[in-house]
């Protein structure tokens, strides 16, 4: 079996990313309005026209009809190409950096159902359900493979993310006097806590609060809108943030802790 990628496997890596980025396009626009992702087939927003084959390649289909539809001329969001772009440069990074074909697999997997979550709260404030209980059986899946943590370690982080964030809410609710936190972030910690454990939950939390915190506080500020927090912060948003970070960093800040605190 090939364990190190070459160049080859770079590429087919990235080609896959880019045509499973075409999907997830059609993920985040349809599970927020619990439509199915299988049919119908995708159409023209502007005019219902089924979208041809050769109109649906990722990137190459948008570039050519310079975001135009080929039958009414509606604008096409580069949303699609930006997104396939994206996947498939998360997909080829981790074929190029991992130690093995299962922990590319597993990571870029990871990486793109957070794409997934981030978009879909950010845009419709709403984490489907789709991504994180499936994500979730995913996650402790891969966890059963050498290499990964152990399946004890997925379960356990799977548990520990969905119980916490229960908590959280239960505190801030009392705290608040109204409903704080909403289901899908719940869910979607018991999926970050499948793929990174423990451990991860809890550096996915601290860094996830910070960027929150840092980034998101301030944008609402200057949009003037410093209104019920809950409502227009997308924390899903930063929690995808701070679960990229873990999911790639973690192991190396955790060491640098360790050396700094002793
Ligand atoms: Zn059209």
């Amino acid at each position: 079996m090939m364990l190190l990628p070459d160049w080859y496997f770079v590429i087919v890596a990235g080609l896959f990313g880019a045509a499973l980025g075409s999907f997830l396009n059609v993920c985040v626009y349809r599970w927020p309005a619990d439509l199915s992702v299988i049919s119908p087939r995708s159409r023209c927003g502007g005019c219902g026209q089924p979208i041809a084959w050769y109109d649906n390649i990722p990137v190459l289909s948008w570039l050519a009809l310079r975001a135009r539809c080929r039958h009414c001329g509606s604008r096409i969001s580069p949303q699609y190409p930006l997104v396939e772009l994206g996947v498939a440069g998360l997909w080829a990074i981790a074929a190029w950096q991992a130690g093995s074909l299962l922990e590319a697999v597993r990571v870029a997997s990871f990486l793109t159902i957070l794409l997934g979550i981030a978009l879909t709260d950010a845009r419709d404030m709403v984490i489907p359900d789709q991504f994180t209980i499936p994500g979730t059986a995913l996650g402790i899946c891969f966890a059963a493979f050498p290499g990964a943590p152990s399946v004890l370690t997925g379960a356990g982080g799977a548990v520990l993310g969905y119980l916490l964030l229960w908590a959280v809410k239960l505190a801030a609710e009392k705290a608040l006097g109204k409903p704080a936190l909403g289901v899908g972030d719940i869910h979607m910690m018991a999926l970050v806590g499948a793929f990174t454990g423990p451990l991860g939950v809890l550096l996915t939390l601290l860094i996830g609060s910070v960027l929150g915190l840092v980034l998101g506080v301030p944008a609402m500020w200057v949009r003037g809108r410093l209104a019920p927090l809950q409502t227009y912060l997308p924390l899903g948003l930063f929690l995808a943030l701070g679960a990229a970070v873990t999911v790639i960093w973690g192991p190396a800040l955790v060491g640098w802790y360790v050396r700094t605190m002793l």
